[in-house]
């Protein structure tokens, strides 16, 4: 264990746990190495690699093909985000349910930290949002429309304030979780939320699996925590956790299902690996686990107090 964790920069714990991980999804079969802090049970990657951007090839799945929508399938997007306000659900996408617990209304300034392709971005303008901006250090190019702009940046380059900072499966590919916090709460504005969407080892598939989980995802995910230092993280840096919902999926049985079977994710036809029988049981599967909060994945909601005193 490196001499950089021996206190976890969470709880302060010095009890610690190893684990080695190998990269898995592009089967590369890298051999890494995990602390678990004892106490809250978060997750550290010990020593990642200097050029992690290797580690993210161009068909990585946050930068997949960018789809628009017309100017007609673009209004239809909003009367049904409109609907869903007045409690009207018309095939919502999955992206309204995360936005339920927020207080936004549409002049709202929103970021999209580890934004990918900008397709959230998109997805939001059409509902009718219209401060927009995306945050990546591994976007090829920056964009900048109407709509909503990516920056090639760092998130502790950010230099404008936010009512909504949204982290989407992008905390856990940065280092040092306190000085994200306390980076977030300079960028809020008062009374602004955070939304931070991540895995969890509060997951039973960890829990049972250990280094095959599938979204161990070693070694692009740094850190990974647990709802424990989650509240943690939060009292530390003066931002109340108002709501936590589990969001796991499927994805969690049959990538760690393929994992144990020696396959990479990349390559593999999950129709073929499992039957349909086993795919349904995944998704019932996963619903229970997000009631039992034992899913490995959940929603975090945050907000920043109205005023400072
Ligand atoms: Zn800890």
């Amino acid at each position: 264990m490196n001499n950089a964790m021996t206190i976890c920069e969470i709880c302060q714990s010095n009890d610690f746990s190893s684990i080695e991980a190998k990269e898995r999804m592009f089967g590369t079969r890298d051999t890494f190495t995990y602390a678990e802090c004892n106490s809250c049970k978060s997750l550290f990657l010990l020593d990642p690699p200097t050029d992690l951007g290797q580690y993210y090839p161009s068909n990585y799945y946050s930068f997949g093909k960018f789809n628009s929508s017309n100017s007609l399938l673009g209004l239809l997007k909003k009367l049904r985000y409109k609907a869903f306000s007045f409690g009207i659900s018309i095939r919502p996408p999955v992206y309204f349910n995360w936005l339920l617990p927020l207080k936004l209304t549409e002049t709202s300034k929103i970021a999209d930290i580890g934004c990918g392709n900008g397709q959230l971005l998109a997805e939001l303008s059409y509902c009718g949002f219209l401060h927009l901006d995306g945050y990546d250090p591994f976007v090829e190019v920056p964009f900048n429309s109407k709509r909503f702009s990516i920056s090639k940046k760092e998130f502790f380059e950010i230099d404008k304030t936010y009512d909504l900072v949204m982290f989407h499966h992008s905390f856990e590919h940065m280092p040092r979780p306190a000085e994200v916090f306390e980076n977030l709460v300079k960028i809020l504005n008062p009374g602004g939320e955070v939304l931070i969407r991540v895995p969890v080892t509060d997951g039973q598939v960890w829990k049972e699996d250990k280094a095959y989980w599938f979204q161990l995802d070693a070694p692009r995910h740094l850190f990974i925590p647990n709802t424990k230092s989650m509240q943690i993280l939060g009292e530390r840096f003066g931002l109340e956790l108002y709501n936590t919902t589990f969001d796991s999926m499927d994805s969690q049985f049959w990538g760690t299902a393929l994992y144990k079977k020696g396959k990479p994710l990349m390559g593999s036809i999950i129709e073929e690996e499992f039957s349909k029988e086993e795919l349904s049981e995944f998704k019932i599967k996963a619903t229970h686990y997000n009631k039992e909060k034992i899913g490995d994945q959940a929603c975090f909601y945050f907000r920043k107090k109205a005023t400072t005193s």
